[in-house]
């Protein structure tokens, strides 16, 4: 069994991947080919978003929406600390700081009205509001960047209404939502401007890196352009801005053009898989499936639940030689790499707690209903 199938879906669509693939190798142009405006104009198109300009991984696309902002040091960049260390890493490598706020404990995504907390408190530099970085007297507010887990849309009512009210803009990490719903409105959507990846076992993945930025906005995009290609100006050697290269390679547009014709169908498939799991696994005492909030559809990157004796049920999975992964054994507020922030890890008990508790599950389209039966025995009599 496999944890992410992704040899099923190339089976699928293994015609179309070639053809797509040789007429790459025909025309040549490797780099900023026609593949890429094409899958720019289709994906703009799906999530009903002006501008879409693809990028060279998830992280460049949320280091680029960043720094179409202009962020730099002295800005606070407020994110959780739940998250793939990609969403905080970019706000760092700017100079700029993280300013983490906790997570709803059903969702795992960010709690609003913590974030409401954490605003309010850096602006009136009282860190006994909510737990605020070292170095707090010199920031100033700047963004937020909030963090669609597992495939789920984090609020964005209210997450926009929050950062509306304190002038600070909302960049959505949506590299484990494309294909989500909030409201009827689609991930990558939901915000001034989100950043989403395409790397393999993401819910749309190519067959190496990939990512892509989305925005309304004509100026930012203008800005996005330039960065994705060294800062350019009317070409590449006028050098208007400091930028990085950030662009998407051709093979894998054209991979991911033949890919995205099957995706609504998988998205679909994934509500069913994930669906079989919760009648499955909803009745095991010990477990709590993933909450779905009402008005949203879950790309369902991944199938995580929360239990009480983790080791007894990962150990039982282990031992039936089926896949798990926990997502993510350690909060970025207590790495390594965030100890010069100074939180303590009390800061963001939910935090603790979901990683603490959480694994999970096989996910893909085509993940059959009588290996989810099996996963499901296991786990019941890992709890018996
Ligand atoms: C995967 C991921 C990223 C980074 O995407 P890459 O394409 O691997 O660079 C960023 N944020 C989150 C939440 C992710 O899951």
């Amino acid at each position: 069994m496999q944890f992410i199938d992704l040899k099923a879906q190339q089976k699928r669509i293994h015609a179309q991947l070639m053809e797509n693939i040789s007429r790459v190798l025909e025309h040549g142009q490797y780099i900023l080919g026609p593949e890429i405006k094409e899958l720019e104009k289709k994906l703009g198109d799906h999530v009903g978003v002006k501008h879409a300009v693809s990028c060279a991984s998830g992280t460049d696309a949320l280091l680029m929406a960043l720094m179409a902002y202009g962020v730099g040091p002295g800005d606070a960049i407020f994110t959780t600390p739940f998250t793939f260390v990609a969403t905080a890493e970019v706000i760092s490598l700017l100079g700029a700081t993280p300013v983490f706020v906790d997570i709803e404990p059903d969702t795992f995504n960010m709690d609003p009205d913590r974030l409401g907390d954490a605003v309010a408190a850096l602006k009136e530099r009282n860190p006994g509001k909510h737990p605020l970085p070292k170095g707090l007297e010199k920031l100033t507010a700047r963004g937020i960047i909030a963090v669609d887990l597992f495939g789920q849309c984090a609020d964005y009512g209210r997450i926009n209404r929050v950062a509306k009210e304190h002038g600070l803009f909302v960049i959505e990490d949506a590299a484990q939502s494309f294909g989500a719903e909030q409201d009827s409105a689609k991930a990558c959507s939901l915000a001034d401007m989100a950043a989403t990846s395409f790397f393999p076992a993401k819910p749309l993945g190519c067959y190496g890196d990939g990512g892509m930025v989305f925005t309304n906005d004509d100026g930012l995009a203008m800005k996005l352009d330039s960065i994705r290609v060294h800062g350019k100006g009317s070409d590449k050697y006028d050098n208007v801005r400091i930028g990085i290269n950030g662009r998407c390679d051709t093979l894998q547009a054209a991979i991911l053009l033949a890919k995205f014709a099957v995706f609504p169908e998988e998205i679909t498939l994934r509500q069913e898989v994930a669906s079989r799991y919760n009648n499955l696994l909803g009745p095991i005492g010990g477990i709590t499936c993933p909450v779905v909030r009402p008005g949203n559809l879950s790309a369902w990157a991944q199938y995580s639940v929360l239990c009480g004796n983790r080791d007894a049920a990962l150990d039982a999975l282990k031992e039936a030689r089926i896949p798990t992964a926990v997502y993510y054994p350690k909060p970025l507020h207590v790495q390594g790499a965030y100890a010069y922030l100074r939180y303590r890890a009390e800061d963001f008990p939910v935090s603790m707690k979901s990683a603490a508790g959480i694994f999970s599950l096989p996910m893909h389209p085509y993940l059959e209903a009588q290996d989810q039966a099996m996963i499901a025995d296991v786990i019941q009599k890992a709890y018996k």
